[in-house]
């Protein structure tokens, strides 16, 4: 992608980006935990570094099965981005999507906690333990509703056939902006600068998304300029009628993901944190 970001994999396709700003995070963990050995640090920050590269993974397999193409997956400082070219419109199908990351963190998390009782020495229980334990703070974390987080997209999910995509995403988006100006607010009483960068991060994606969405529904609804041939009814007859033909540019007609509104991403953004303090 660029100097600053490296490609590390592609799994299914599917490229795999460490970011630049990982180091951060891995000379964090190598501070706080060098003491119990390099070994045991660098290990800590590769389980932790996979378990969110499969998180994402978790959504992304599910998106390509639903259509979906996957961009590519990239691992940053303040977690993992899965960056789609489109997203399931189907409510069913986005709760799918946005409950399989939490899903592989919850299998992860509980595979390795119980893995950990079995291990002989107890250094590798310990990295067991953590590694699992990380996975469910993932998990949890992700759940909070903060669009456009997996629990808020689940939320959204389950509010479109209710209020419609619209509105869905309307309230979806006000909920996570609420919670990152609260979670901004406790990262700077709790000086955690990487947490006040996640609160922006889930801001400003939560008003993009919804900006997409409206742009999306807008679209959808609205009825375009036609130009008819052979049209009984006149150049302006009944657009519904057999006989019309359409001249389709400027405009298409079709689904939402055939209609350049403009180049989008859609990003899904998970994070390992958990009340203003990194586990692992
Ligand atoms: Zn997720």
């Amino acid at each position: 992608m660029s100097w600053l970001s490296w490609r590390v994999a592609t799994i299914r396709g599917i490229p795999l980006f460490l970011d630049w700003s990982v180091l951060v995070t891995l000379t964090m963990i190598l501070f706080e935990y060098g003491g119990w050995g390099i070994g045991f640090a660098g290990l800590l920050g590769i389980g932790f570094f996979v378990s969110i590269a499969l998180h994402e993974l978790g959504h992304a397999w599910v998106a390509q099965k639903k259509g979906c193409r996957v961009r590519r997956i990239r691992l940053t400082c303040i977690g993992g981005i899965a960056e789609m070219e489109s997203l399931p419109r189907r409510p069913l199908d986005e709760l799918l999507m946005a409950s399989a990351g939490p899903a592989v963190s919850l299998f992860i998390g509980i595979v390795l906690l119980a893995g950990a009782r079995c291990m002989p020495i107890e250094r590798l229980r310990t990295l067991f333990a953590m590694v699992g334990a990380i996975n469910l703070v993932l998990l949890v974390f992700n759940l909070l509703p903060a669009f456009p987080m997996d629990g808020g997209r689940i939320f959204r999910s389950v509010l479109v056939p209710r209020f419609g995509r619209r509105r869905a995403t309307r309230i979806a988006a006000r909920l996570g902006r609420t919670l990152a100006v609260m979670g901004g607010l406790a990262a700077l009483m709790a000086r955690h600068p990487l947490l006040l960068v996640i609160a922006i991060f889930v801001f400003l994606n939560a008003t993009r998304e919804q900006h997409r969405v409206e742009a999306e529904e807008t679209v959808q609804t609205a009825r375009f300029p036609f130009w008819y041939a052979d049209s009984s009814d006149g150049p302006l007859g009944d657009p519904g009628g057999d006989q019309a033909t359409i001249s389709p540019p400027p405009y298409r007609r079709g689904p939402a993901s055939q209609v350049p509104i403009r180049p989008t991403r859609h990003d899904f953004v998970d994070n390992p944190f958990d009340d203003g303090r990194r586990i692992g």
